[in-house]
Formats: structure tokens, C-alpha cells, sequence
């Protein structure tokens, strides 16, 4: 009688043994692989002279640009205020008076020469961020040193061109030949071009840069990076993991600035799903992006 209580706990035990083992003691290890290349299907349609600009694609954030003016006399500040209107009117860009501006403007007085020429100004890029779509400009500056004699304040658009990234040009008719005259005009390109670039709205736009993921029995191991291409800092976000359809695990993504990318390591993630065929992840973000569809990769079983 005794024996057989001791043999059917015996058993008991033996079968939950058994039980804790296969559910949580690793078995096999299994490594997924993404399914197809890792990229954004997202892409810029303009194939408008390239060469224009410093490098391809230099836009800032919004078409909403701010600007302060230092220390300028009235007239170079007038100069550069009818610039700044000039270019609003015959393009989609608009300027704003602000502190923490991005375009600095100063004034010198200095006469300054270079090879021979007196410099009118100088004007150009700061501070730029590289994404997988433009060179985002965060900071630009304008020096304005000659007095412009012109009806229109030539030197002023040239150096302002300059700041949103736009490189001399070869045509004597055109503002953005290095020697001003009077009579230069805008390109219609130049025009052309600050439109299509700024046509994209200022969007943050998350992707998964790179993913790895290993199976262990039970537990995942997963690398993970997600990065911001987009033309803002995106607000805070999540990323599921699914196995197979099943959701497994929900995890924060912290707000990440323009150009800026984030990796992840997670390990020990316990998956339910038993032998899955498939992974996939997911950033799930409530709020506009540049493209909703590089927001999600699928991973299978490497064989
Ligand atoms: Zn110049």
C-alpha cells in the first residue's frame, strides 16, 4: 500500500518534472533571418539638377525657416528682411523672426578680399544632418559685409541661397554666380527645386535599420535597431513582437532625434508560441510619419 503512493507520487512528480522541462527548458536553438532586403520603399521623386546644392537634397526641417538678424544697419537688415520676402513670395518657404533661430544672420562692416575680389558675404549650412533621404540643415548663417546697390538685395538672396545649402552657379545671368550684378536674376531651377524639396512634410519617420533574432527553446534573443529618418524628432512609440500571429511582447521606443538611431539587445524574451515559422516585428506609432510602410520586417527560420 505504501509503495504505491510512493510510486504514484513518484510518477507525479517525474510528469511535472517532465512538463516544467519542456516548457521552460530550451531544446533547440533556431536563428531567423529577415525575409527580403531591409529597406524603405520610400523614395524622393525629384531627379532635378543635383548639383545645384552643396550635397543632394539639403532642405531644413519644416518650410517654416526662422531666422534673427544681428547687429546689422538699417539698411542691410532691410536688405535682408526683403529677401526673406522676396523668396517667400516666389516659393513655398516662409521666414519667421525667433530666438533659437536657424538662420543667423550678421552684419560686418570690414572690407574683406579673396583672390582679388571683394566678398559681398558669406552664407552658408552649419549644421547638417545626414538621413537616408536628405542633408537636413538645422543651422545656417548669413554674413552680409557690401552694402547692395542694386533696386533688388542681390547680395542678400545670394547669401541666403547659400544657407539652404544652394552652391554657385556658372550662368553670369544668375543670382548665384559668385560675382553679383545688378541685373541677376533667380534661376527658375533654384525655384523649382526649394519647392520639391520641401513638397515632404515635416514627419518623423522610424524604420528598422538591422534584426537579428535567436531562438533558444522558449526564449528569444533579439537585436533591434530602429532609426528616424524623417524631418523631426518622433514621439514615443512601442514594437511588438509577434510569433507566428501571436503577440508575444510589447516593448517602449524612446523618441529619437532626426538622422539619430537606436539598438536594441533583448534577451530572454519568453515566447509561447512553441517551433514558430516566422517573427516579426512591428514599431507601432500612433502619429503621422513620412511612410507607414517600413514599419514592420518579418523574420524566418533560417534553414
Ligand atoms: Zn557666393
Amino acid at each position: 500500500m505504501g509503495w504505491r503512493i510512493f510510486f504514484s507520487l513518484l510518477f507525479i512528480i517525474v510528469v511535472i518534472g517532465l512538463l516544467v522541462f519542456y516548457w521552460f527548458i530550451p531544446t533547440r536553438t533556431t536563428e531567423f533571418i529577415p525575409r527580403g532586403p531591409i529597406n524603405s520603399n520610400f523614395s524622393l521623386s525629384n531627379s532635378v539638377a543635383i548639383d545645384m546644392q552643396f550635397y543632394p537634397n539639403m532642405r531644413y526641417p519644416s518650410r517654416i525657416i526662422t531666422y534673427k538678424i544681428y547687429n546689422c544697419s538699417l539698411q542691410k537688415k532691410n536688405d535682408m528682411e526683403r529677401a526673406f520676402e522676396i523668396l517667400s513670395n516666389k516659393t513655398i518657404l516662409k521666414f519667421n523672426p525667433a530666438e533659437n533661430e536657424e538662420i543667423s544672420v550678421t552684419c560686418d562692416n570690414k572690407v574683406k578680399m579673396e583672390e582679388g575680389l571683394f566678398i559681398a558675404g558669406e552664407g552658408g549650412p552649419t549644421k547638417i544632418v545626414q538621413t537616408d533621404l536628405f542633408n537636413v540643415i538645422l543651422k545656417g548663417k548669413v554674413l552680409l559685409i557690401r552694402d547692395s546697390s542694386c533696386p533688388n538685395p542681390n547680395i542678400a538672396i545670394h547669401e541666403l541661397l547659400h544657407a539652404l545649402g544652394f552652391d554657385h552657379s556658372e550662368n553670369k545671368n544668375n543670382i548665384m554666380y559668385p560675382v553679383s550684378k545688378c541685373e541677376q536674376t533667380i534661376g527658375d531651377d533654384t525655384i523649382a527645386l526649394i519647392n520639391e524639396l520641401y513638397k515632404t512634410p515635416t514627419y518623423p519617420d522610424l524604420s528598422f535599420e538591422n534584426v537579428s533574432a535567436v531562438l533558444n527553446g522558449r526564449y528569444l534573443k533579439a537585436e533591434i535597431s530602429v532609426k528616424n529618418d524623417g524631418l523631426i524628432v518622433s514621439k514615443e512609440g512601442k514594437i511588438f513582437i509577434y510569433a507566428d500571429d501571436d503577440l508575444e511582447n510589447t516593448f517602449d521606443l524612446k523618441p529619437l532625434d532626426i538622422g539619430a538611431g537606436l539598438k536594441m539587445t533583448l534577451e530572454n524574451v519568453w515566447i509561447s508560441r512553441r517551433n514558430p515559422e516566422k517573427l516579426k516585428f512591428v514599431i507601432d506609432y500612433d502619429f503621422e510619419e513620412l511612410d507607414k510602410n517600413n514599419n514592420e520586417i518579418i523574420l524566418e527560420v533560417s534553414h
